[in-house]
C-alpha cells in the first residue's frame, strides 16, 4: 500500500517522500481514507504507531480543500492534548507535514505567559494544538472563537481524563459547534472514555490496530527484584557495567526524580530531569538536551510518559513502577518506536508487587525476572502469576500464645489418655535446710 493510494494530495505526498515515509503504518492505512471522507473515528493505536500522521495528514488536506479562510481569533481545527510537551510535539508534526501548504498553525499550553499566545491568535489559525486548561483561559478571555471550527481531535484522551481535565473538557465541548468532524485517539480505553466517545462522536468508525492495552511487541521487557533502598545503587551499577547510555528513567515522585539526578551527577553522569515542578521552558530545554545527546540520561515523572517521541531511544528504566498500570504501557512505549526494537527494565521492590500484578494483568503477560548478583533483595518480591495473581508464601503457623495466668499447657486432644508425656521437673528447687543446692551445669 502507498500513501498515494490512500487519497492524499501531491503536496503532502512530496513532503512524505522528503521525510522518507515509504509505506503507511497500519493506523495510517485504516484511518486516513475514513478521515478524508469526513467520518468521525474512535481510534486505539499503540504509542509509536504513527498515529499523529494518521490524523494530521487528512486534517490538513480537508482544511486545504474545504471551508473559508480563517477569521481573526478563530480556528478551523483543534487538537486537544494532555501535556505541554505533547502540544509542542504534535505542533512540530503539523508544521512538518504541512510545510508546503498555505495553512497557519500554533500551539498553546499553560506554564508560559498567555500574552504572546493572545497576540498570535489575533490573526486566526487553521490548526490550533492546545492543552485544555490554557485553551479554556483563552476562550474565557475571548481570545479564541470556535464558530469556524470544522475538526476536533482528542489525542491521548484517556490521559486527559487521568490528569483531571474532565471539567475543562465539558466546558469546552459545550462551546464547540455541534456540526463538526470529531476524532478520538486513545492508547487505552476505559469506560469513561467509551462514554465520552458516545457523547461526542457521530456514527464513528472504529479503528483498532492493536489489541487493547498491550505494550508494543518491539519492546523487550524484564525486571530486576531489588530492595527499595538499593534501587539507585543498582541503576548506577547497571549503567556502569552494561554501558547503558541514552536512557529515559521514570521515577514516581518529583522529589525522587531530583534525588536520582543528583546521585547520577555526583557519579559523573550527565543527567537532566522533567517533572511538574519545573517551569515549562526548563522542561523543554531538558528534553531538547536529551534529544540532542547533550545529556545521556533523562529522569522524569509520568508527565513525560505519554506522547514524547524521541528518536532511537533504546531503553526505558522504571526506577519505580507507576501507580496507574496504564502508565506502564505509555512509559515503555517511548522505546521500540517506528519499527526499531527497545528494552524496558523495571527495578521492582517488595512493596510494588500489587502494582506489578496490575500491570501484568493489563499487558496479559508475566514480566520476566532476572536477578542481579549482589542485589538479591532481603525483602523478597512475591512471585506473580498470569491473571495478576500474587503468589504469597504459605504462612508459618504461629506458636501458641501463653495465656497469662494459665501456665499449665492443656494437651487437649493431641494425646490419647495414657499417652501423655511424662512431664519431668527441669530442676528441683532446693528445700530450705537441704544440703548443697542443685548441681550447676558445667
Ligand atoms: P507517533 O506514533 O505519531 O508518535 O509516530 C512515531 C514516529 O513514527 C514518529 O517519529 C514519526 O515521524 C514516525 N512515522 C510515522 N509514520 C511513519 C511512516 N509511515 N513511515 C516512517 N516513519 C513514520
Amino acid at each position: 500500500m502507498t500513501f498515494a493510494s490512500l487519497g492524499l494530495i501531491d503536496p503532502l505526498l512530496r513532503t512524505l517522500e522528503a521525510l522518507d515515509y515509504r509505506t503507511p503504518t497500519p493506523v495510517q492505512s485504516k484511518a486516513i481514507p475514513l478521515l478524508l471522507k469526513g467520518r468521525d473515528i474512535l481510534a486505539s493505536a499503540q504509542t509509536g504507531s504513527g498515529k499523529t500522521a494518521a490524523f494530521v495528514l487528512p486534517l490538513l488536506q480537508r482544511l486545504l480543500q474545504e471551508g473559508p479562510s480563517v477569521a481573526s481569533n478563530s480556528l478551523r481545527a483543534l487538537v486537544l492534548v494532555p501535556t505541554r510537551e505533547l502540544a509542542e510535539q504534535v505542533h512540530d508534526s503539523v508544521r512538518s507535514y504541512g510545510q508546503h501548504l498555505p495553512l497557519r498553525s500554533y500551539a498553546v499550553y499553560g506554564g508560559v505567559s498567555i500574552n504572546p499566545q493572545m497576540m498570535a491568535l489575533r490573526k486566526g489559525v487553521d490548526v490550533l494544538v492546545a492543552t485544555p486548561g490554557r485553551l479554556l483561559d483563552l476562550y474565557r478571555q475571548n481570545a479564541v472563537k470556535f464558530a469556524q471550527l470544522q475538526i476536533l481531535v482528542l489525542d491521548e484522551a484517556d490521559r486527559m481524563l487521568d490528569l483531571g481535565f474532565a471539567r475543562e473538557l465539558d466546558e469546552l465541548f459545550c462551546a464547540l459547534p455541534k456540526k463538526r468532524q470529531t476524532l478520538l485517539f486513545s492508547a487505552t480505553f476505559s469506560d469513561p472514555i467509551r462514554q465520552m466517545a458516545g457523547e461526542l462522536l457521530r456514527d464513528p468508525a472504529s479503528v483498532e490496530v492493536s489489541p487493547r492495552n498491550t505494550a508494543a511487541k518491539s519492546v523487550r521487557q524484564w525486571l530486576i527484584p531489588v530492595d527499595k533502598k538499593r534501587k539507585s545503587e543498582l541503576l548506577l551499577e547497571l549503567i556502569g557495567s552494561r554501558g547503558w547510555d541514552n536512557l529515559l528513567v521514570f521515577a514516581k515522585t518529583r522529589k525522587g526524580v531530583e534525588q536520582l539526578v543528583t546521585e547520577l551527577q555526583l557519579a559523573g553522569l550527565a543527567a537532566d530531569s522533567i517533572h511538574g515542578d519545573k517551569p515549562q521552558p526548563a522542561r523543554l530545554r531538558a528534553l531538547q538536551r536529551f534529544k540532542d545527546g547533550e545529556v545521556g540520561i533523562l529522569v522524569a515523572t509520568d508527565v513525560a510518559a505519554r506522547g514524547l517521541d524521541i528518536d532511537d531511544l533504546p531503553r526505558v528504566v522504571n526506577l519505580d513502577l507507576p501507580i496507574v498500570a496504564e502508565d506502564y504501557v505509555h512509559r515503555i512505549g517511548r522505546t521500540g518506536r517506528a519499527g526499531s526494537t527497545g528494552e524496558a527494565v523495571s527495578l521492582v521492590c517488595a512493596d510494588e508487587v500489587d502494582q506489578l500484578a496490575a500491570i501484568e494483568t493489563l499487558i496479559g503477560q508475566v514480566i520476566e525476572r532476572r536477578d542481579e548478583p549482589g542485589f538479591i533483595p532481603d525483602h523478597r518480591v512475591p512471585q506473580t502469576a498470569p491473571g495478576g495473581q500474587v503468589l504469597k508464601k504459605p504462612k508459618k503457623p504461629k506458636p501458641a500464645k501463653a495465656v497469662p495466668g494459665k501456665s499449665k499447657v492443656h494437651l487437649g486432644s493431641w494425646f490419647e489418655e495414657g499417652e501423655k508425656p511424662k512431664v519431668r521437673a527441669v530442676r528441683q528447687m532446693p528445700r530450705l535446710g537441704d544440703g548443697p543446692g542443685p548441681k550447676k551445669k558445667r
